[in-house]
């Protein structure tokens, strides 16, 4: 049996090894002659991490993955610590350490488990269809390939998802622009074990540490969709935004490179839940887009992944029928989390200015228990326990 994937992001590499992993015969198009995410670095939580490792890549992963021991808020304005608190009891609670990583290093890991024999870079698929139990796959140069099941992870924007559901549905603008990059662990910014987060004003600054001496940071800034902001205007953007912050946040934003910075805003999609159409099926953001308010947007991907290819494997009554329980699975668990997110990043992100001071008040009486159920019940349900 044959499976053309759409887009050689997380998800589509995560479905490939997946897939192949099963006996089925795997060919990935990719739009891109060279794959660069939109973020410098990653939070692979629990749920996500078990997913590489039932896919044979938990050595790997835990290689690039930084060492997040603690966690701390920190008053952004006056520096003082609001709350911290070890991860300790979470990871016991959910049988697996959380990995902050590189993107650009996941992405060469998931790369290079995949294999570059059926891996078709700079291959744009303009139009899917399905022939009786075929399906075709158009690419840019008008060619063609048929296969037995065709996967549509090809992002936010997926063609796919429009033949899928027959329309595009629109992308929400979520308030927010997210500023990205890697700096070198320095003990003047944040403790190189820990996951330091500045809160003040509805603005976030965030610190994880990834291998390799290295911070993951990254800000969160209100502003208006289609702003436009030159590089060399990076970090007075910055400094204006934070005039009057801690030490640590100034010291970082003359750390980074604005070269290197990615400045994306930030979108989700309302949850919808027809993710397959025939023998064609969404997976990863072209199913469900969220904000990244709880680091899960990636780790659902991995999941779909993996939850496809058992369907595909367990289910006998035929390729149509495994991706109807697939679906089954799947759609409720992301649109569930697409809402926590949603949520999450209204309060981060001051949409009520007022549940915002309470939530900081929140964190000053915190002592990790809170924090942490909501992460741990995001990693629940996912499908390996
Ligand atoms: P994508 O990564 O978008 O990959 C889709 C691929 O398809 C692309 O390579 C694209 O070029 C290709 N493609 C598109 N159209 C076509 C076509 N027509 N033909 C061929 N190829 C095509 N998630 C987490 O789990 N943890 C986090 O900490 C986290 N942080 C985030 C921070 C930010 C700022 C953002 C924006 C997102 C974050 N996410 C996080 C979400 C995560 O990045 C996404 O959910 C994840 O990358 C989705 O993977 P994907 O493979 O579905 O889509």
């Amino acid at each position: 049996m044959k499976a053309i994937i759409v887009g050689a992001g997380i998800g589509g590499l995560s479905a490939g090894i997946a897939l192949r992993r099963t006996g089925w015969d795997v060919t990935i198009y990719e739009r891109v002659t060279e794959v660069k995410p939109v973020g410098a670095a990653i939070s692979v939580w629990s749920n996500g991490v078990k997913c590489l490792n039932y896919l044979g890549l938990g050595a790997e992963v835990a290689k690039l993955g930084g060492r997040m021991d603690n966690m701390a808020y920190i008053d952004g304005l006056d520096g003082t610590t609001m709350t911290r608190f070890s991860f300790a009891p979470l990871v016991a609670e959910v049988g697996q350490r959380p990995y902050p990583v590189s993107r650009a290093e996941l992405q060469m890991m998931l790369m290079e488990a995949f294999g570059d024999t059926h891996l078709h870079l700079g291959r744009q698929v303009t139009e899917v269809a399905q022939d009786g139990d075929t399906v075709i796959a158009t690419l840019e140069d008008g060619t063609t390939d048929t296969a037995d099941l065709l996967i549509g992870a090809d992002g936010a924007r997926s063609v796919v998802r429009t033949h899928v559901l027959g329309a595009a549905p629109e992308r929400r603008y979520a308030g927010y622009v997210n500023w990205n990059g890697l700096v070198p662990v320095s003990a003047d910014l944040a403790p190189d074990d820990q996951w330091t987060v500045f809160v003040g004003e509805g603005k976030r600054v965030s610190l994880m540490p990834i291998s390799d001496g290295r911070f993951y940071f990254f800000f969160d800034t209100p502003g208006e969709p289609g702003e436009t902001v030159p590089r060399e205007a990076f970090r007075d953007t910055l400094r204006a935004h934070f005039d009057g912050w801690a030490e640590p946040v100034q010291r970082l934003i003359a750390a980074i490179d604005p070269e290197r910075t990615n400045r994306v805003e930030i979108h989700d999609i309302d949850p919808f839940h027809t993710w397959v159409k025939g023998r064609i099926a969404l997976l990863g953001d072209s199913a469900h887009n969220t904000t990244p308010d709880i680091g899960q947007g990636g780790c659902l991907a991995m999941e779909d992944a993996v939850v496809l290819a058992i369907a595909l494997q367990t289910n006998t009554l035929g390729v149509e029928d495994a991706l109807g329980r697939y679906q089954a699975r799947r759609s409720g668990r992301a649109a569930d989390l697409v809402m926590r997110a949603r949520k999450r990043c209204d309060v981060t992100h001051a949409a009520d200015p007022q549940k915002t001071r309470d939530w900081y008040d929140e964190l000053r009486r915190e002592d990790g228990t809170k924090v942490m159920r909501g992460i741990i019940s995001n990693i629940e349900g996912n499908p390996l326990g």
